[in-house]
């Protein structure tokens, strides 16, 4: 199996195999046989890719949605390997992707934040690769569970692969948000830290789903110590059988990449990073809240029922006791506690009040 430090034009390898900073590149989906060739020529031209990723098989939310050409891709893949001298990587979620990726000659495999959630299938992975050297990388579960996420390395190691990576790639938004999937930054660098021989970076492009935060995204990823990036690039973003909104063009990427990498390159702006940041713990706040006011109004039914008063101070104290206890832990000011959580409260009673009043008037004609 090739290493990385085989090839001079791509970033130095260290002692784990991966070049520094481990940079892969390429679009979401293969499409086609010149997609692929426009989209290699481009990337070896840049200089700093390590490999050239591209899907085959798409694990799509949605059953019509295009599922990626498979084999048909993974020989378009192994051509243009040989014609433009790019490593290539490819995404794996069964025994039998394996084993198709590693006869058509990929560089890398990656395990994709669906798959790592079923330790099912990351077993029949890491057994189909027993006895093969291959750089293996783990795309984060969609849930922030550090343990399920070692857990898939683990299975990696005990089968013998010496390079594993891990992608974060954010975590799945149940709430509104500006980015596709909340970017834990924590998480990545936990399991940094707890793995130093693992190689950690991010995918801006999974997170934000929208090519205008990629670059914020991999400023902060960089700043912050990952190891590196996976970022969607495509020669037409807009016409992408998949993930259209969030891909790169490769002149956008060549001017990301100098931005981040040359130390004369433009530097976005940390406040607009932040800012983005920001705005998506905000509509997490304001989405917690609507969910909060809407228990309040069945809790006044239920007190209705019972004959309850909607005002129970005895239970507020308790509350009031717990969250600043809580706060207090994660450096939060109890007196800023008690504000924040009196106004909740008044304005919880009030919706109480409503969801009351409207019952009476409910139950007034009926
Ligand atoms: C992908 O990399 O195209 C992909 C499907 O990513 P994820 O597993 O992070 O959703
Ligand atoms: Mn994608």
């Amino acid at each position: 199996m090739k290493r990385m430090n085989e090839k001079g034009s791509r970033g130095e390898a260290d002692k784990s195999g991966f070049c520094s900073p481990l940079i892969v590149a390429g679009p979401c989906s293969a499409e086609s046989p010149e997609q692929l060739l426009n989209v290699a020529q481009e990337l070896k031209s840049i200089g700093k890719v390590c490999y050239l990723r591209a899907g085959v098989w798409k694990p799509r939310t949605s059953p019509n949605s295009f599922e990626g050409h498979g084999i048909e891709a993974l020989k378009w893949l192994k051509e243009v390997k040989q014609e433009v001298g790019i490593p290539f990587a490819t995404e794996v979620a069964t025994e039998k992707h394996v084993y198709e990726a590693l006869k058509y000659g990929a560089d890398l495999l990656w395990i994709g934040a669906r798959t790592v959630s079923n330790p099912f299938a990351v077993q029949e992975i890491a057994s189909a690769l027993r006895g093969v050297q291959i750089p293996v990388m783990v795309k984060n579960p969609l849930s922030p569970d550090l343990k399920l996420w070692e857990g898939a390395i683990k299975r990696l190691q005990m089968v013998g692969i010496n390079d594993i990576g891990a992608i974060h790639r954010g975590f799945t938004t149940w709430h509104s948000s500006p980015f596709r999937n909340s970017p834990l930054w924590e998480v990545g660098l936990q399991l940094k830290a707890l793995n130093p021989n693992i190689k950690v970076i991010s995918d801006p492009s999974h997170i934000g789903g929208d090519w205008k935060y990629v670059e914020l995204l991999s400023n902060r990823a960089i700043s912050l110590g990952f190891d590196g990036l996976m970022v969607e690039v495509h020669p037409s973003p807009g016409d992408a059988l998949s993930d259209a909104n969030q891909q790169l063009t490769p002149a956008q990427f060549r001017v990301m990449l100098k931005n981040l990498f040359d130390p004369n390159g433009f530097k976005t702006d940390l406040m607009l990073e932040l800012r983005t940041e920001i705005d998506a713990m905000d509509e997490l706040l304001v989405w917690a809240l609507s969910q909060r006011m809407a228990i309040a109004s069945e809790i006044a039914r239920v007190k209705v029922k019972r004959g309850q008063n909607i005002v129970q101070p005895d239970r507020w104290q308790e509350v009031l006791k717990r969250v600043v206890g809580k706060g207090s832990e994660m450096g939060l000011r109890s007196e800023f506690l008690k504000k924040l959580f009196n106004s909740i409260h008044r304005e919880s009673l009030q919706q109480q009040e409503v969801t009351i009043g409207e019952k009476s008037e409910m139950t007034k004609f009926s």
